[in-house]
């Protein structure tokens, strides 16, 4: 492979003093973390810069598709070195690459240079003009243009020269581990994964708690779960997901709750015993895959009536999506065909024919009241006795 670095460009508004570093040293680490098992890299940061230089053998397209899921990266240049910097191999080098990197030879150009070793005994402008020169003699159907150019060649000389020109989106976004963290209520559905990866890319760590209904549910529902935390682990970093045991509670509600309410009161039992493992394990907030209307659970009054036990702030970052948006994403991070398996989920198996769709807090209050005896001691023995596992 003719690549042996790439240069990586981040967002750098708003990056000034501490908050640079913060944003630097995650952004790097998780460009690691990515890298984990691609190869040897070396990643640095040289001058303001972030480069990943490479120090084995590498599949191209692997490697890319890895960076291009690091939130924070705004671009991925692949750099060609030139390790004897005379003038004569350099030349030999850069038209070399031209030559191999693009096929149609008529393009516009333009050469930008800069010195790093300020010895070099040609200066910027020079440079550019020399290369340029070159260029035009090796290439007939090229043309300089210095306003919109199809080919921006960046020179940079130091003690050997990086040579690019082509630059790939990455996601934007900012580097997870930039903006604390927050517990996601991960289900086996196709919206939560989604919403996990939406605050994810926002710089959020995510941790994720599952509740699952043995033996109504199946193991094989909560493998499919830790599969949907490995897939949101390849771009937010490792996921600590906590399985809860929710069966006892389950058919506790539903043998002494109204059955139109039986959603709505294990909704709330859910969003409680996350919000406590939330605040055990610093989080900052929930997030859900909630998304307005798209379910009787889901209707602004069940919305409400789910929000009320919570004190910590809910995130909702599909709330406003149709559902054919939210597949879109779905897709676009690989989550979907996981999250179309058919495994029952535990909500699905105690609900009512017709649910409460514009449920009165008051009303639900009541109903729980019904569970005073026994509640808190199962509650506490749901989040001693969970499963944790390190989804990565
Ligand atoms: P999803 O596709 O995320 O499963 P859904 O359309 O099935 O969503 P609901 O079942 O009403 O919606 O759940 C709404 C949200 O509640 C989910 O997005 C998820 O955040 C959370 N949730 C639901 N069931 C579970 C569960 N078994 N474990 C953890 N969180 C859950
Ligand atoms: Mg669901």
């Amino acid at each position: 492979m003719i690549f042996k670095a790439f240069l990586i460009k981040y967002g750098e508004i708003g990056l000034k003093g501490k908050n640079r570093y913060l944003f630097e040293d995650a952004l790097m680490r998780q460009i690691r973390f990515s890298l984990n098992g691609a190869g040897e890299f070396e990643v640095t940061k040289e001058q303001g810069r972030i480069y990943v230089n490479v120090c084995s053998d590498y599949d191209y397209e692997d490697v890319m598709e890895r960076l291009q899921r690091v939130f924070g990266i705004v671009a991925i240049c692949p750099v060609v070195f030139c390790e004897d910097n005379s003038w004569d191999n350099l030349t030999k080098t850069v038209g070399d690459y031209i030559d191999a990197a693009y096929d149609d030879k008529n393009f516009t150009f333009k050469v930008e240079s800069r010195r790093a070793d300020k010895h070099y005994p040609k200066k910027s402008m020079e440079i550019n003009a020399d290369m340029g020169e070159y260029l035009l003699e090796r290439f007939q159907g090229a043309r300089v243009d210095v306003h919109h150019p199809e080919i921006l060649l960046n020179i940079e000389i130091r003690q050997k020269t990086y040579i690019y020109s082509k630059s790939i989106p990455g996601p934007g976004g900012m580097p997870v581990g930039t903006n604390g963290k927050a517990m996601l209520l991960l289900s086996g559905g196709i919206d939560s994964p989604v919403a996990g990866y939406m605050i994810a890319k926002r710089g959020v760590t995510i941790d994720a708690t599952y509740f699952h209904a043995p033996p109504y549910t199946s193991e094989r529902a909560k493998e499919k779960v830790i599969d949907l935390a490995k897939i949101i682990a390849r771009y937010a970093g490792p996921v600590k997901l906590n399985i809860i045991n929710f069966t006892d509670i389950q058919l506790a509600i539903y043998e002494k709750c109204p059955h139109d309410e039986l959603t709505i009161i294990m909704r709330r039992y859910m969003m409680r015993i996350a919000e406590r493992i939330a605040r055990e394990d610093g989080c900052l907030g929930l997030v859900t895959g909630e998304s307005i209307g798209q379910v009787a659970s889901q209707t602004m009054q069940s919305l409400a009536a789910t929000n009320a036990v919570c004190t910590l702030p809910v995130y909702r970052p599909v709330i406003a999506f149709d559902k054919n948006d939210i597949v879109a994403i779905s897709e676009k991070i690989g989550a979907f065909e996981t999250s179309i398996l058919p495994y029952e989920d535990c909500c699905t198996i105690f609900v009512a024919k017709h649910p409460v769709t514009k449920p009165n807090i008051r009303v639900i209050e009541r109903s729980e009241h019904h569970l005073d005896e026994i509640i808190d001691a199962m509650v506490e023995t749901a989040i001693s006795t969970r499963d944790i596992v390190m989804c990565e």
